[in-house]
């Protein structure tokens, strides 16, 4: 599972920039899009060995990126020739209309990796016009332009085709209104439900992830599965990823690391599933590397039926001071379940803290490129971890290229109330924040027991709110403890302050600028940061706990008495961990219903227009810096040398032209 941070500035408003940092982050910016750039620090502390790992581990990375164009859409790859040719060879205005449309478009479908937007996953609306682009078609040289080129430019003109890429409406037919190349045109839904329901073996304790690895056709009337490995679909794109992954096994760190790179090959060469789950469990097992990394098939949110999985690769290393953290959280994990506020029935006797790790990343890949996840929760299959465990991740040098990037976007600017706490958020909020992750994820979903005899999925629906603010409000709870000081992750008693005054900012407020004007909110995440802020409001309204402060028509959030709102986040905690523990449903939907769902129209639209002045992109992905391997005159690798300066248009050009195994043409 991958944790997405979708709209960063409004979860993470400030940070401490460092004082010697004039990294330049913001690299170009169009329609709903920022692209940053990101540091990989510490590159330089690697060993030599390390940093050729990591050199040929990136190398099998880039090489996967026209897989995932692919599956996205089959008409994507030779859309990509046609916009590049078209983009290359323009010799026109740069300042005319429709060529900055054009460009606009050919970013967008750059940072799609196809015509769909990443997110939403609707088609791009072009805003130039056809006559444009047919007469650029026209001046391209001979042979330059792909056969079908009439039928890409009708893709793109007209509205009905391929609309969206990943339909999941209710009651639609799921595959044959989505435009990924997943399944086969003319494939059904219940044509390939009923294959798999045909081949998954009834009361499978360890099942294998059906379809992940595998494209849908039908061949004679009959639902077959073309697999994604050497020698089969998308083998040209495969030898290089395992020529990679094989100059890169000789440096590995350790013999296990080793067998793991072995074990994926493997995987790529035979393309079964039970090859992936030995994979995924060496992987699981492996917490000895220091680099580490993902390729292959990994997340199914792509496919409307979540079982394939788009190609990935995220190579990383681990952030061993920052890692320091949660290990001390997680050998404490016991006397932070004891102190908690919740009744003594619903504690575990015995608690074990995830080990969750702090990386750096060295590059982004496929479906986590450009658009990226902030963490980690892998593998994705249950049985595996439960038996094996599994690896919580959070990519700190992702999300410090956030926080730097939004430092100074005018965001506190306009939302936070006064200056002293705006500097409280510029000294503290860049700690307490990556503290809060830390508690939620290492402790929070960790505590609490059920009662016995009580369903795991009681609370249906309201399940996952319930969940995610069960762990928010343990973390919340214990960022004020005196316990943070004592163990060194705070050297500040007041720091959590940061933290309390974003947390609600951005539960009343700031995060209602992602909702629609009329809608409700609907996301779980997003429900119970809500919850949690208007519950702590209402039940504090006698003793003005928290206070709306009306200036010039603008709405402000002051904490009167930040130890009070504690006792609020601990009274919270101590009713929802009951909900939990019990299965109380109605407490749950009373609850969720009364504070976590409707929107005031009034304050909705004051936040959306506040907001809109400060023309911060929705949407922020990055390019990744560029790897060269120095080499004697023998070949050898001697060094491997980072650079931050390549631009994004620069960088798509050269990954196509350099990295294009799947060509047709
Ligand atoms: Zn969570």
């Amino acid at each position: 599972m991958a944790t997405m941070l979708m709209a960063p500035s409004c979860s993470r408003t400030a940070q401490k920039a460092a004082p010697d940092d004039d990294f330049n982050y913001h690299v170009d910016r169009f329609a709903d899009i920022e692209v940053l750039r990101y540091k990989v620090p510490d590159f330089d502390s690697l060993t030599l060995n390390q940093k050729i790992l990591v050199y040929y581990l990136t190398e099998a990375a880039i090489w996967g990126r026209d897989i995932l164009w692919d599956q996205n859409n089959a008409s994507n790859l030779d859309m990509r020739d046609l916009l590049e040719a078209v983009y290359t060879n323009y010799s026109g205005d740069r300042n005319d209309a429709d060529y900055k449309a054009f460009e606009t478009y050919v970013k967008q479908v750059w940072f799609g990796n196809g015509i769909h937007h990443h997110y939403s996953t609707d088609k791009f609306v072009p805003e130039f016009s056809r006559a444009f682009l047919e007469e650029q078609i026209m001046a391209l040289p001979e042979g330059t332009a792909p056969d079908n080129t009439a039928e890409l430019v009708e893709l793109i003109f007209n509205p009905t085709l391929d609309a969206k890429r990943v339909n999941q409406a209710e009651g639609a037919d799921l595959i044959a209104t989505s435009a990924n190349n997943m399944y086969e045109k003319g494939v059904t839904q219940k044509e390939v439900e009923d294959y798999f329901n045909s081949i998954k073996k009834p009361n499978d304790l360890t099942p294998i992830s059906y379809g992940l690895n595998s494209r849908i056709r039908k061949e004679n009337g009959k639902i077959v599965e073309d697999r994604y490995r050497l020698g089969g679909l998308y083998t040209e794109a495969i030898e290089h990823i395992v020529a990679n992954l094989d100059s890169a096994k000789a440096y590995a760190e350790n013999p296990a690391q080793k067998q793991i790179i072995e074990s994926l090959i493997n995987f790529y060469t035979t393309g079964d599933l039970a090859d992936f789950d030995k994979y995924s469990i060496e992987w699981a097992e492996d917490t000895a590397s220091q680099v580490d990394f993902i390729n292959g098939f990994i997340e199914s949110y792509g496919d409307p039926l979540g079982m394939t999985g788009s190609w990935e690769s995220i190579v990383n290393f681990k952030n061993i001071p920052a890692s320091e953290r949660t290990e001390i959280l997680s050998s404490n994990a016991q006397w932070f379940e004891n102190n908690s506020p919740v009744d003594a029935r619903f504690k575990k006797e015995k608690v074990k803290g995830v080990s969750a790790k702090v990386i750096t990343a060295a590059i982004l890949a496929g479906d986590a490129y450009p658009a990226t996840p902030i963490g980690i929760n892998l593998p994705n299959a249950n049985w595996i971890r439960a038996a094996h465990g599994s690896k919580s991740v959070t990519l700190e040098n992702i999300t410090q290229a956030y926080d730097a990037a939004s430092h100074g976007d005018g965001f506190n600017e306009e939302f936070v109330i006064d200056q002293p706490t705006r500097e409280l958020l510029d000294n503290y909020l860049f700690i307490t924040d990556n503290l809060h992750t830390d508690l939620h994820e290492c402790l929070g979903h960790g505590s609490g027991k059920l009662l016995p005899g009580v369903d795991p999925d009681a609370l249906k629906a309201h399940g996952s709110t319930i969940e995610e603010a069960r762990a928010d409000l343990f973390a919340l709870y214990y960022l004020a403890d005196p316990k943070l000081l004592e163990i060194g992750l705070l050297d500040n008693p007041d720091a959590y302050k940061a933290e309390y005054y974003k947390y609600i900012l951005n539960g009343m407020m700031t995060q209602l600028m992602r909702i629609e004007p009329g809608k409700d909110v609907e996301e779980a995440h997003m429900r119970n940061r809500k919850l949690i802020a208007e519950w702590c409001y209402e039940k504090g309204k006698d003793a003005n706990v928290i206070e709306l402060v009306k200036r010039d028509g603008k709405t402000f959030i002051q904490i009167n008495d930040y130890q009070a709102l504690r006792g609020l986040f601990g009274e919270l905690l101590a009713e929802i961990q009951r909900i939990r523990s019990t299965g109380d449903y109605d407490a749950a939907q009373n609850l969720v219903e009364t504070y976590a769902v409707k929107v005031d129209p009034e304050l909705h639209k004051e936040v959306l227009d506040r907001y809109a002045t400060l023309s911060i992109a929705p949407y922020k992905g990055f390019v990744n810096p560029v790897y060269t391997a120095e080499r004697d005159a023998n070949g050898k690798i001697t060094d491997v040398k980072v650079s931050y300066t390549e631009g994004y248009p620069e960088q798509m050009l050269r990954y196509s032209r350099d990295y294009n195994g799947l060509k047709k043409h």
